[in-house]
Protein backbone atom coordinates (compact mmCIF):
# COMPACT_ATOMS: atom_id res chain seq x y z
CA UNK A 1 0.00 0.00 0.00
CA UNK A 2 1.53 3.48 -0.81
CA UNK A 3 1.24 6.64 0.07
CA UNK A 4 -1.15 7.79 -2.59
CA UNK A 5 -3.63 5.78 -5.10
CA UNK A 6 -1.75 7.57 -7.81
CA UNK A 7 1.69 6.72 -6.64
CA UNK A 8 2.03 2.95 -7.02
CA UNK A 9 4.36 2.89 -9.93
CA UNK A 10 6.37 4.91 -8.07
CA UNK A 11 9.56 2.78 -7.12
CA UNK A 12 10.12 4.87 -4.04
CA UNK A 13 7.21 5.61 -2.40
CA UNK A 14 6.90 4.44 0.99
CA UNK A 15 4.54 2.18 2.45
CA UNK A 16 1.65 3.67 4.59
CA UNK A 17 0.27 2.59 7.72
CA UNK A 18 -2.75 0.97 7.51
CA UNK A 19 -4.21 2.46 10.61
CA UNK A 20 -7.24 5.49 10.46
CA UNK A 21 -6.29 8.23 8.31
CA UNK A 22 -3.19 9.58 10.76
CA UNK A 23 -2.50 13.83 10.42
CA UNK A 24 -0.86 14.81 7.71
CA UNK A 25 2.25 16.28 9.77
CA UNK A 26 2.85 15.07 12.86
CA UNK A 27 5.89 15.95 15.30
CA UNK A 28 6.01 14.60 18.35
CA UNK A 29 8.49 15.93 21.15
CA UNK A 30 10.59 16.83 18.22
CA UNK A 31 13.94 18.69 18.88
CA UNK A 32 16.54 20.13 16.55
CA UNK A 33 19.74 20.78 17.69
CA UNK A 34 22.64 22.03 15.55
CA UNK A 35 26.15 21.35 16.13
CA UNK A 36 28.80 23.48 14.98
CA UNK A 37 32.32 22.74 16.20
CA UNK A 38 32.38 23.11 19.91
CA UNK A 39 28.84 25.15 20.09
CA UNK A 40 25.52 23.91 20.29
CA UNK A 41 22.62 25.82 19.48
CA UNK A 42 19.09 23.91 20.39
CA UNK A 43 16.74 25.56 17.40
CA UNK A 44 13.78 23.19 18.78
CA UNK A 45 12.76 21.51 22.05
CA UNK A 46 10.20 19.00 22.34
CA UNK A 47 7.85 20.21 19.49
CA UNK A 48 4.66 18.43 19.59
CA UNK A 49 2.18 19.36 16.75
CA UNK A 50 -0.23 18.02 13.98
CA UNK A 51 -1.24 19.66 10.76
CA UNK A 52 -4.23 17.99 9.28
CA UNK A 53 -4.97 17.97 5.30
CA UNK A 54 -6.51 21.09 4.13
CA UNK A 55 -5.26 22.93 7.32
CA UNK A 56 -3.67 26.69 7.00
CA UNK A 57 -1.72 26.81 9.82
CA UNK A 58 0.83 30.33 10.24
CA UNK A 59 3.62 29.76 12.90
CA UNK A 60 4.35 32.95 14.01
CA UNK A 61 7.44 34.02 16.64
CA UNK A 62 10.39 36.50 16.47
CA UNK A 63 13.81 35.64 14.81
CA UNK A 64 15.74 32.62 16.14
CA UNK A 65 12.37 31.12 17.93
CA UNK A 66 12.75 27.96 15.47
CA UNK A 67 10.28 28.64 12.87
CA UNK A 68 12.63 27.82 9.90
CA UNK A 69 14.17 25.06 11.49
CA UNK A 70 10.25 23.41 11.86
CA UNK A 71 9.16 24.65 8.78
CA UNK A 72 12.25 22.46 7.22
CA UNK A 73 11.13 19.04 9.39
CA UNK A 74 7.61 18.93 8.10
CA UNK A 75 9.49 18.95 4.57
CA UNK A 76 11.54 16.29 4.72
CA UNK A 77 14.73 18.64 4.16
CA UNK A 78 15.88 17.78 7.35
CA UNK A 79 15.00 15.28 10.90
CA UNK A 80 14.60 16.16 14.25
CA UNK A 81 17.37 15.26 16.08
CA UNK A 82 15.08 14.00 19.24
CA UNK A 83 11.80 13.14 18.99
CA UNK A 84 10.05 12.11 15.82
CA UNK A 85 8.06 12.65 12.41
CA UNK A 86 6.03 11.09 10.64
CA UNK A 87 4.41 12.35 7.41
CA UNK A 88 1.23 10.69 6.26
CA UNK A 89 1.85 8.18 9.48
CA UNK A 90 5.46 7.29 7.88
CA UNK A 91 8.02 7.37 10.68
CA UNK A 92 10.59 10.11 8.92
CA UNK A 93 13.35 7.84 10.40
CA UNK A 94 12.06 4.76 8.27
CA UNK A 95 12.78 6.63 5.49
CA UNK A 96 15.44 6.34 2.81
CA UNK A 97 16.94 9.66 0.80
CA UNK A 98 15.63 8.27 -2.34
CA UNK A 99 11.93 8.20 -1.10
CA UNK A 100 12.82 11.56 1.01
CA UNK A 101 13.35 12.89 -2.37
CA UNK A 102 10.76 11.48 -3.17
CA UNK A 103 8.12 12.62 -1.06
CA UNK A 104 9.34 16.00 -0.75
CA UNK A 105 9.08 16.43 -4.73
CA UNK A 106 5.41 14.92 -4.55
CA UNK A 107 3.98 16.60 -2.38
CA UNK A 108 5.39 20.06 -0.63
CA UNK A 109 6.06 22.88 -2.25
CA UNK A 110 8.72 25.24 -1.04
CA UNK A 111 8.10 29.55 -1.05
CA UNK A 112 11.96 30.26 0.46
CA UNK A 113 12.43 33.64 2.25
CA UNK A 114 14.09 35.57 -0.62
CA UNK A 115 12.07 34.05 -3.03
CA UNK A 116 15.36 33.43 -5.04
CA UNK A 117 13.72 34.20 -8.79
CA UNK A 118 16.86 34.22 -11.39
CA UNK A 119 17.04 37.63 -12.64
CA UNK A 120 18.69 36.57 -15.91
CA UNK A 121 15.25 34.47 -16.68
CA UNK A 122 11.78 35.52 -17.19
CA UNK A 123 8.80 34.98 -15.14
CA UNK A 124 7.94 31.95 -16.76
CA UNK A 125 11.47 30.82 -17.20
CA UNK A 126 11.73 30.49 -13.26
CA UNK A 127 8.31 29.14 -12.63
CA UNK A 128 9.11 26.65 -15.21
CA UNK A 129 12.79 26.00 -13.51
CA UNK A 130 11.61 22.95 -10.97
CA UNK A 131 9.99 21.21 -13.85
CA UNK A 132 12.95 21.65 -16.36
CA UNK A 133 15.41 20.22 -13.43
CA UNK A 134 13.25 16.93 -13.64
CA UNK A 135 13.41 16.67 -17.32
CA UNK A 136 10.67 17.35 -18.53
CA UNK A 137 9.74 18.48 -22.19
CA UNK A 138 9.88 22.11 -22.73
CA UNK A 139 6.19 22.98 -24.03
CA UNK A 140 5.23 20.96 -21.11
CA UNK A 141 7.03 22.76 -18.19
CA UNK A 142 5.64 26.03 -20.17
CA UNK A 143 2.49 25.08 -20.11
CA UNK A 144 2.84 23.91 -16.70
CA UNK A 145 4.51 27.83 -15.36
CA UNK A 146 1.64 29.95 -17.67
CA UNK A 147 -1.39 27.75 -15.29
CA UNK A 148 0.69 28.32 -12.15
CA UNK A 149 0.98 32.07 -13.06
CA UNK A 150 -2.57 32.24 -13.50
CA UNK A 151 -3.58 30.48 -10.11
CA UNK A 152 -1.65 33.48 -8.93
CA UNK A 153 -3.02 36.11 -10.64
CA UNK A 154 0.01 36.70 -12.98
CA UNK A 155 -0.90 35.53 -15.95
CA UNK A 156 0.17 38.93 -18.07
CA UNK A 157 3.19 38.19 -16.40
CA UNK A 158 5.16 35.65 -18.13
CA UNK A 159 7.31 37.54 -19.98
CA UNK A 160 8.59 40.32 -17.70
CA UNK A 161 11.98 39.73 -15.63
CA UNK A 162 12.33 39.43 -11.64
CA UNK A 163 13.54 43.27 -11.29
CA UNK A 164 10.10 44.36 -13.20
CA UNK A 165 8.42 42.88 -11.19
CA UNK A 166 6.60 45.01 -7.43
CA UNK A 167 7.25 42.93 -4.43
CA UNK A 168 4.24 41.58 -4.10
CA UNK A 169 4.05 40.19 -7.52
CA UNK A 170 7.83 38.85 -6.42
CA UNK A 171 6.05 37.39 -3.99
CA UNK A 172 3.49 35.78 -5.74
CA UNK A 173 5.92 34.29 -8.40
CA UNK A 174 7.88 32.50 -5.99
CA UNK A 175 4.47 30.76 -4.65
CA UNK A 176 3.92 30.03 -8.40
CA UNK A 177 6.90 28.56 -8.75
CA UNK A 178 6.16 26.29 -5.78
CA UNK A 179 2.76 25.70 -7.08
CA UNK A 180 4.09 24.54 -10.64
CA UNK A 181 4.37 20.81 -9.04
CA UNK A 182 1.09 20.75 -8.03
CA UNK A 183 2.19 20.02 -4.22
CA UNK A 184 -0.63 18.93 -1.93
CA UNK A 185 1.31 21.09 1.02
CA UNK A 186 2.89 25.18 0.58
CA UNK A 187 5.64 25.62 3.22
CA UNK A 188 5.85 29.17 3.04
CA UNK A 189 8.90 31.14 4.70
CA UNK A 190 8.35 35.04 4.86
CA UNK A 191 11.75 36.35 5.61
CA UNK A 192 12.43 37.79 9.24
CA UNK A 193 14.95 40.43 9.50
CA UNK A 194 13.56 43.62 11.29
CA UNK A 195 13.04 45.50 7.99
CA UNK A 196 10.57 43.37 6.46
CA UNK A 197 7.29 44.70 5.74
CA UNK A 198 4.02 43.07 7.15
CA UNK A 199 2.78 39.99 4.80
CA UNK A 200 1.24 41.56 2.22
CA UNK A 201 -2.27 41.15 1.70
CA UNK A 202 -2.73 40.38 -1.51
CA UNK A 203 -0.34 36.88 -0.59
CA UNK A 204 -2.15 36.19 2.49
CA UNK A 205 -5.24 36.64 0.69
CA UNK A 206 -3.89 34.12 -2.56
CA UNK A 207 -2.63 31.74 0.06
CA UNK A 208 -6.19 31.66 1.88
CA UNK A 209 -7.32 31.29 -1.73
CA UNK A 210 -5.50 28.41 -2.80
CA UNK A 211 -6.22 26.61 0.70
CA UNK A 212 -10.17 27.07 0.59
CA UNK A 213 -10.42 26.61 -3.30
CA UNK A 214 -7.82 24.14 -3.82
CA UNK A 215 -7.34 22.37 -0.42
CA UNK A 216 -3.56 23.06 -0.55
CA UNK A 217 -2.37 22.14 3.18
CA UNK A 218 -0.79 25.24 3.81
CA UNK A 219 1.88 26.61 6.68
CA UNK A 220 3.40 29.98 6.53
CA UNK A 221 5.95 31.04 8.96
CA UNK A 222 6.25 34.63 9.90
CA UNK A 223 7.46 36.82 11.92
CA UNK A 224 4.07 39.24 11.72
CA UNK A 225 1.11 37.72 13.79
CA UNK A 226 -0.80 39.90 11.29
CA UNK A 227 -0.64 36.10 9.79
CA UNK A 228 -3.04 35.19 11.88
CA UNK A 229 -6.14 37.38 9.55
CA UNK A 230 -5.89 34.87 7.05
CA UNK A 231 -4.93 31.74 8.81
CA UNK A 232 -7.25 29.31 10.44
CA UNK A 233 -4.90 28.32 13.20
CA UNK A 234 -1.82 30.43 14.83
CA UNK A 235 1.07 28.40 16.36
CA UNK A 236 3.16 30.45 18.26
CA UNK A 237 6.99 29.68 18.68
CA UNK A 238 9.16 31.33 21.58
CA UNK A 239 13.25 30.15 21.84
CA UNK A 240 12.23 26.60 20.08
CA UNK A 241 8.88 25.46 22.30
CA UNK A 242 5.32 26.03 20.92
CA UNK A 243 4.07 28.69 23.67
CA UNK A 244 0.29 28.83 22.18
CA UNK A 245 -1.76 27.05 19.70
CA UNK A 246 -4.63 28.65 18.44
CA UNK A 247 -7.80 28.45 16.00
CA UNK A 248 -9.19 31.15 14.63
CA UNK A 249 -12.24 30.44 15.66
CA UNK A 250 -12.00 29.68 18.91
CA UNK A 251 -10.22 33.25 19.50
CA UNK A 252 -12.76 34.92 17.92
CA UNK A 253 -15.35 33.17 20.16
CA UNK A 254 -13.66 34.81 22.91
CA UNK A 255 -14.14 38.08 21.84
P1 LIG B 1 13.79 31.62 12.79
O1 LIG B 1 13.44 31.09 11.44
O2 LIG B 1 12.62 31.66 13.74
O3 LIG B 1 14.46 32.96 12.73
P2 LIG B 1 15.70 29.46 12.83
O4 LIG B 1 14.89 28.22 12.76
O5 LIG B 1 16.34 29.91 11.57
O6 LIG B 1 14.82 30.63 13.48
O7 LIG B 1 16.86 29.30 13.91
C1 LIG B 1 16.60 28.89 15.24
C2 LIG B 1 17.94 28.85 15.96
O8 LIG B 1 18.75 27.84 15.40
C3 LIG B 1 18.74 30.15 15.85
O9 LIG B 1 19.39 30.37 17.06
C4 LIG B 1 19.72 29.86 14.73
O10 LIG B 1 20.91 30.60 14.92
C5 LIG B 1 19.97 28.38 14.90
N1 LIG B 1 20.26 27.73 13.61
C6 LIG B 1 19.41 27.61 12.57
N2 LIG B 1 19.99 26.96 11.54
C7 LIG B 1 21.25 26.67 11.96
C8 LIG B 1 22.37 25.99 11.38
N3 LIG B 1 22.29 25.50 10.15
N4 LIG B 1 23.50 25.89 12.11
C9 LIG B 1 23.57 26.38 13.36
N5 LIG B 1 22.56 27.02 13.97
C10 LIG B 1 21.42 27.17 13.29
MG1 LIG C 1 13.70 31.86 9.54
Amino acid sequence: MNLRPDSTNDRHAPAASKAARPPLMRLTSAGKRYDQGSTTQQALHSVDLDIHRGEFAAIVGPSGSGKTALMRMLGLLEAPTSGGYHFQGVPEQSLSDEQRLWLRRRFFGFVPQEFNLLRSASLQGNVALPLMYRGLPAERCRTAAMRALTLVGLEDCGHKMPDELSGSERGKAGIARALVCNPSVLLVDRATRPSDQPLCPDIGALLRQLNSEHQTTVVLVTQQASAATWAQRTVSLNGGAVEQDVSQEAASALH
